[in-house]
């Protein structure tokens, strides 16, 4: 395996290019938006220096890594030579299946075709295909080239070849496979999903402010990062779209996703990649300051 064509240079996207580079695979990066391309190798680069300054790496990795990625705006032409697709674009069920249509009509036939998807059914996403059983989940965390997690995730026609091949090349670029089945939300975000959103609950019914619920479950629960601010690093737009995945797929009312959050991302709000969600990024993505409309 060489090629790994990535499809969306978004969050997700350029971090999956970035760690597949640095191992030296050659990426093909694909996203239908120039603009997205750019500022995505823009952060692959800032990353990657930021890297070399912590001395990870040496600046001549650094342009191994650039080198090994090239950009595209046709999936067409950036996956005619893939060993293997990761698709990482927007959220959305009807997008992705009409991105896998594509992707079986123009990758050559063995080609294995993995979805980034957080929530959205592996098994539906390859009933767009006629090669289910290589349609795989491969849910990466944010950001990919430091969370070592990868949730490897079986569609119900997955094959053992395919789910053997893809925990394998998981193992390849230094990340911890775990294996589960196609339900909503999967194991991460199952769990993830329902925190944040009761945090947002938390935060509408005027229990406590941003800080004070983030402060608490910081201190008190020895979490890294409190959960709206880590609802604003996900990308409020992507938190809501998994929720009413999981609302529709479970028809259980504690996945319906708070107002707050539905009216946010409605407002543009969507964290720090439109540089507001609950806290303001105007200045630093490092989410110092509590948004104006919650201080
Ligand atoms: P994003 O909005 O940052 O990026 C999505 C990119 O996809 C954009 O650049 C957009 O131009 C591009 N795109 C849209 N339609 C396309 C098409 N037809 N062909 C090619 N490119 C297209 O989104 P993201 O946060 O990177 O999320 C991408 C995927 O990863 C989603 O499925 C999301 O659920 C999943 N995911 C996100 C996170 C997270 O923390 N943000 C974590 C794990 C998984």
């Amino acid at each position: 395996m060489k090629n790994i064509a990535v499809i969306g240079a978004g969050t997700m996207g350029n971090g999956i290019a970035h760690t597949f580079a640095q191992f030296n695979y050659s990426v093909q990066l694909i996203d239908v938006s120039e603009n997205a391309l750019k500022k995505g190798l823009a952060t692959i680069s800032k990353n990657l220096d930021r890297m070399v300054a912590k001395e990870k790496i040496l600046e001549n990795d650094k342009n191994n890594t650039l080198a090994n990625i090239t950009t595209y705006t046709s999936i067409k032409e950036g996956v005619k030579n893939a060993s293997l697709v990761v698709e990482a674009a927007t959220e959305n069920v009807a997008l992705k299946g009409n991105i896998f249509k594509e992707l079986d009509k123009f990758c050559p036939k063995d080609t294995i075709l993995a979805t980034n998807t957080s929530s959205i059914s592996i098994t539906q996403i390859a009933a767009k295909t006629n090669r289910p059983d290589k349609v795989i989940g491969m849910h990466f965390m944010n950001p990919v080239p430091i969370m070592k997690l990868v949730e490897i995730i079986r569609g119900y026609n997955t094959s053992d070849t395919v789910m053997d091949f893809t925990v394998n090349l998981a193992k390849k670029i230094n990340k911890i496979p775990v294996e589960v089945n196609d339900y909503p939300g999967f194991v991460a975000n199952r769990i993830l999903m329902p925190m944040i959103n009761e945090s947002i609950e938390t935060l509408y019914n005027g229990v406590a402010g941003v800080a004070e619920i983030d402060t608490v479950m910081k201190l008190g629960m020895a979490h890294p990062m409190g959960p709206l601010q880590l609802a604003d690093f996900i990308g409020l737009d992507v938190c809501l779209s998994i929720l009413n995945v999981m609302y529709d797929g479970f028809k259980n009312p504690k996945y319906a996703p708070c107002p707050l959050l539905v009216n946010m991302v409605m407002a543009g709000k969507l964290g720090v990649k439109s540089g507001e969600g609950f806290y303001d990024y105007s200045e630093s993505r490092k989410a110092g300051k509590v948004a104006s409309m919650f201080s």
